[in-house]
């Protein structure tokens, strides 16, 4: 079901010679990647999964790629069977952060350079650089779409209930999310125009294990019948993602007794979510193009694969908006040089400029996207 995007594909391909970068053609067909990913049961890293191997190979390397089931150990045992591969470099979106360093260190030990892919990997040195979305923005954009399409500057007395569903704290990008939404929103929930009838506002306690479809839906059925059941509004439903406002949609159509169908946004551009955005159930979804994360994160490994110390001078080399930040992320262990993509809203007014025309998606026989 992944397309690629008709104005991306090859993007990275034949640039090293333009570029000035070391002409690795004699050696690059011997050259492995190893690419561990999370899950395949959350949509998106089926996508990432599958660029990141095209792209790879049509650059002529080999590339093994290997998902995880969401399950950290697992994800520890194929990083492993990925060096004893020999892979000569490692592209990783860790399902649990924290729970790399000794795999990590194993990779470190025989020289590989480790890639964090879209999620930063914590407490290890053996990160040469992390890959991502700037995922602050992906919140604020998230906390700024509710209050533009509310207007809760000019609410006056009008009050809004609202309920928050954040992601996976083992995953170090849900926090950055939390908090970009959470402080866009802040002088409103201070103020008493948005009220949270559950009272569950923490990180914590709106946190989704596993990004996890049901567990969000069995939350939002407890929260809808422990403060709703009587007929209480509920104007927001603040989602992370997609995969958990999936479930908090469900939830709503299940168990709401209101009348009103609540603003929920979401992120990734999930089928799914976009099929709801289209049915007017989901108002928004944050969308990062993933095949641009992959063009990145392709030409900063071919750069290391070279023997460069990439930098910002990266970014004249590839076509996606992105910065180089030296200075945002702190694993624990240091600050890790950062390329940070740029996400945007897609709604149902500009989903078609967004995501059809771009070749991103294609509207299927039924005109929903696929
Ligand atoms: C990604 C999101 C995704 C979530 C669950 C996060 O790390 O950045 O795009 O929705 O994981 O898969």
């Amino acid at each position: 079901n992944v397309s690629a995007p008709a104005n991306n594909q090859g993007s990275t391909t034949g640039k090293t010679e333009d570029s000035g970068t070391k002409d690795t053609s004699t050696d690059k067909k011997d050259f492995k990647v190893g690419i561990s990913m999370p899950t395949k049961s959350l949509e998106r890293w089926n996508r990432d999964g599958s660029y990141l191997k095209q792209q790879f190979e049509a650059l002529g390397y080999k590339a093994e790629l290997t998902y995880s089931d969401n399950d950290s150990d697992q994800q520890v045992n194929d990083i492993q069977n990925l060096i004893a591969d020999g892979v000569n470099l490692l592209v990783v979106a860790a399902i649990d952060g924290e729970s790399l360093s000794t795999v990590l260190q194993e990779a470190k030990d025989q020289k590989i350079p480790v890639i964090s892919y879209d999620r930063l990997i914590m407490n290890t040195d053996a990160i040469s650089y992390y890959v991502s979305f700037d995922n602050y923005t992906v919140g604020k954009l998230q906390g700024q779409y509710i209050i533009d399409t509310l207007d809760l500057a000019n609410a006056g007395d009008k009050k809004y209930n609202m309920e928050i569903t954040a992601g996976d704290p083992a995953d170090n990008n849900a926090k950055f999310f939390y908090n970009g939404a959470l402080d866009v929103l802040k002088p409103f929930i201070d103020k008493g125009t948005i009220v949270i009838p559950s009272g569950q506002k923490e990180f914590e306690k709106v946190a989704t294990a596993s990004w996890d479809t049901a567990t969000a839906l069995d939350r939002m059925q407890n929260i809808l019948a422990s403060y709703y059941a009587n007929g209480t509004q509920l104007d927001i439903a603040l989602c992370s993602n997609d995969s958990t406002a999936l479930g908090v949609a469900q939830a709503i159509e299940s168990d709401y007794a209101g009348k009103n169908w609540p603003l929920i946004t979401g992120q990734d551009g999930d089928v799914a979510n976009l099929k709801n955005l289209l049915d007017g159930k989901q108002a928004m979804t944050v969308y990062k193009a993933v095949a641009n994360e992959a063009v990145v994160t392709v030409a900063l490994a071919q750069e290391i694969l070279s023997g460069n110390t990439p930098n910002d001078s990266l970014l004249s080399k590839i076509n996606a908006k992105c910065t180089y930040d030296t200075s945002s992320y702190n694993n624990g262990s240091g600050t890790i040089p950062s390329y940070l993509l740029v996400p945007d809203v897609v709604t149902k007014d500009n989903y078609k400029e967004k995501l059809v025309d771009t070749g991103y998606y294609k509207v299927g026989d039924d005109g929903y996207l696929a």
